[in-house]
């Protein structure tokens, strides 16, 4: 992990927050590099769950909402951690992290101490905001602990505006906020993070629900393993029946296998109709689905796929990340992030092959101005041509194109594999064709 965070500060992918003024624990900043892993990542995402599919939308929904729908959504009262505090030191933790806690108990007892917890105490993790211009009579509104509750709330907006019958699914992706007792991990537990959710409604059936409940179990484990998660590093967990959340009729939940241990990378939850039924309950209006087939009005039932844009970047860069020893093979002693093309944040490197040789320089610079409108393209120059393909590989740029003196007689380029090492003459002419196929 240490490799992992060092990494991403020293490269441009993710900086800790407000670090300028001492930092603000939970919260992290995504650099030039991590910004397009992010990007490339929700990119994909919506691809697959909004693009290719016929019975799926896109929506975006305010992060400020009103608090009423949170006492729907029943986060008011019960989006809780049981809370336990150290009656010595008073740091607080999360009482069903049982490895926080004993990882404490541990630091007291090389003290010869012996912890004392205090009784757990129900913690809410909603984030308030005071909204309103005169003080004393500002508003509290809260920043949505999940975003799951702005599609839920536009469910008839939605409907009435697309021709959409159920099934018919709302994804969106977006920012969430939750008041984490014990942030940590990197950006694993952070205050403010992205989450990427589908909301999929079904008629109100079981078992054709968990038909559909099992279908989005597997579309969602295939996209990680489709973007190279390797398999053996990912697994399903269900939950256990007094770890269900206050809505859930199913849960399951998708884990990788991380440096601390086993942890949730997205949630697969059966809803039932517990949305629907609340915000009818609360807001007065009718929240029913009228089926014209079968002449019947009903509340749907609700599929949810939620996953973390922040986990998923921090788990697809452990997962990718190697270090190769073997210094006698090729010369080789680098590390190498083997990321899926398609999240790679450059696609292709360009290099003159000598920085001082203003004939080399014109020529790939040229190369390069023909793929940057392609590929998310970079140009290096500096130092010799081995610290280029190092720096690289550690950022995970599949393809490195050199440009040399055989280039201007015979106009073809080197291109270097990012994995393999190898090296192939390309014809300039033939180059966009090449990388096309090779980065699909
Ligand atoms: P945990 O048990 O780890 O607190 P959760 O079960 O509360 O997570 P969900 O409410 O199911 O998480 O949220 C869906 C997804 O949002 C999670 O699978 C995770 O990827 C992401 N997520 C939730 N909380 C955080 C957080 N504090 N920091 C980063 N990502 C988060």
């Amino acid at each position: 992990m240490e490799k992992i965070v060092s990494l991403c500060k020293r490269r441009g992918f993710i900086y800790p927050g407000s670090e300028l003024y001492g930092g603000l624990r939970g919260t992290w900043d995504y650099g030039p590099l991590g910004s397009e892993l992010k990007f490339n990542i929700k990119q994909e995402w919506w691809k697959t769950m909004v693009k290719e599919r016929d019975d799926v939308v896109g929506m975006s929904a305010a992060i400020l909402m009103s608090s009423k729908v949170w006492e729907a959504s029943g986060h008011t009262q019960s989006f809780t951690d049981p809370l336990i505090e150290c009656k010595i030191c008073h740091q607080r933790f999360r009482a069903d992290q049982e490895k926080e806690i004993e990882e404490h108990e541990k630091q007291h007892s090389k003290k010869k101490e012996k912890v004392e917890w205090t009784e757990p105490k129900k913690f809410n993790l909603l984030v308030e905001a005071k909204l309103g211009v005169i003080e004393g009579e500002k508003n509290t509104a809260y920043l949505r602990g999940e975003i799951t509750q702005g599609v839920h709330v536009n469910f008839k907006n939605v409907l009435n505006s697309s021709r959409l019958k159920i099934p018919f699914g709302v994804a969106q992706i977006g920012k969430a906020f939750r008041n984490e007792i014990t942030p940590g991990n990197f950006t694993f537990r952070s205050i403010e993070f992205e989450q990427m959710e589908l909301q999929y409604y079904v008629k109100p059936d079981k078992e054709k629900s968990m038909e559909y409940y099992e279908f989005w179990k597997g579309v969602r484990m295939d996209w990680y393993k489709n973007l190279g998660i390797r398999k053996e590093n990912l697994r399903f967990r269900e939950h256990a029946k007094d770890e269900l959340a206050h809505y859930a009729k199913a849960a399951w939940d998708i884990e990788y296998n991380a440096p601390f241990g086993w942890q949730e990378l997205e949630g697969v939850h059966h809803r039932g109709d517990w949305d629907l039924s609340r915000h009818q309950q609360y807001s007065g209006q009718d929240m029913s689905y009228f089926d014209s087939e079968i002449k019947e009005k009903f509340i749907p039932w609700v599929i949810e796929t939620s996953g973390g844009v922040d986990r998923a970047a921090l788990f697809f860069l452990i997962d990718a990340y190697f270090e190769e020893k073997d210094r006698e093979k090729n010369g080789a002693g680098r590390i190498v992030l083997r990321l899926h093309p398609k999240l790679a944040p450059y696609k292709v490197a360009v290099f003159p092959l000598l920085a001082n040789k203003p004939e080399l320089v014109k020529k790939a610079k040229e190369v390069y101005d023909s793929l940057k409108t392609e590929f998310a393209a970079v140009w290096d120059e500096r130092g010799n041509i081995g610290k280029r393909y190092f720096s690289q590989d550690e950022i995970g740029t599949p393809f490195c194109i050199t440009i040399d003196f055989d280039t201007l007689e015979k106009n073809d380029v080197t291109v270097r594999d990012r994995d393999t090492m190898k090296q192939e003459r390309i014809k300039i002419t033939e180059l966009i064709n090449y990388l096309d196929k090779k980065l699909k």
